[in-house]
């Protein structure tokens, strides 16, 4: 017996726009200005929502990335305030649209505003601002999502990527943390296998596959993470502080090197699909 049965769909098409911010902090030397360090981090959060606990319905992103979005305004602020310029030429950008699926970096390699080939690295900082309180881990598992065992230490950050793509990269990443504030950095996620896949989940990919090599520094996920609860007074600023003054260093450090950081190793296969 056959049976037939109607259905309708409604489709609706709307175009939205939104805007990378890029700017260029020019080097000082001749010819190592026409090469790049690149910052980055994103500016958008997850918008609002009406289901959310009381009053406060905004997804508030302090950390997610507004500490990383500070972080960068802080280190054109310092490049701007300092004496003397970094040979290469410092390349801030802020990207949007990260959390629908890193449109703002993917849009940016794919219409680079400067020569691309020229970028000589890219630190990604997406999340610097929460520290685990050891009198309230929040252990996860068993369909827990709003954990906080996985969040990093007052001094200790997760750095991830660094080693992927360059030696030279990953020694200069740990050599200057070591030279000056040295935080603990934690690769537990600088790994291909990570089942939490952050290699993917921030701006550093679309450079990445683009050939670029990375390094991403993040706090690790807690309690607050795409809550409306991500508020300005969770932040460690001490820790961010120190985050940020060890990024600017690593910056101005690729800055000056006479080679560029050579790309050595071949990102794993399985690194370069999202
Ligand atoms: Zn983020």
């Amino acid at each position: 017996m056959t049976k037939s049965a109607t259905l309708s769909f409604n489709h609706s098409k709307e175009n939205k726009w939104t805007q990378n911010v890029v700017a260029l902090w020019e080097g000082s030397d001749p010819v190592l200005k026409n090469e790049m360090v690149a910052i980055g981090a994103h500016y958008d959060h997850v918008g609002t929502n009406p289901n959310a606990p009381g009053d406060d319905k905004i997804w508030n992103g302090a950390d997610d990335d507004g500490s990383g979005t500070v972080a960068v305004l802080a280190i054109a602020e310092a490049l701007a305030r300092s004496k003397t310029r970094p040979k290469r030429s410092i390349l801030l950008v802020w990207h949007a649209g990260e959390e629908k699926g890193l449109w703002g970096a993917n849009y940016f390699n794919k219409f680079p505003t400067v020569d691309i080939k020229n970028v000589v690295a890219q630190l990604n900082i997406d999340m610097i601002g929460r520290s685990l309180d050891p009198n309230n881990v929040i252990k996860c598992g068993q369909g827990i999502r709003r954990c906080n065992e996985n969040l990093t230490k007052a001094n200790e950050i997760y750095v991830i990527g660094s080693e992927m793509m360059s030696s030279t990269l990953g020694a200069v990443t740990k050599g200057t943390n070591n030279a000056y504030l040295k935080l603990d950095y934690n690769y537990k996620y600088d790994d291909p296998n990570d089942t939490e896949r952050f290699f993917f989940r921030s701006d550093h990919f679309h450079y990445a596959v683009n050939g670029i090599p990375i390094a991403f520094w993040f706090d690790g996920v807690h309690e607050d993470y795409h809550q409306a609860s991500d508020t300005a007074d969770k932040i460690d600023y001490q820790k961010m502080e120190k985050v940020t003054r060890t990024i600017f260093l690593t910056m101005w450090k690729l800055s000056e090197m006479p080679t560029r950081p050579a790309v050595d190793k071949q990102l794993p296969p399985e690194l370069t699909r999202r």
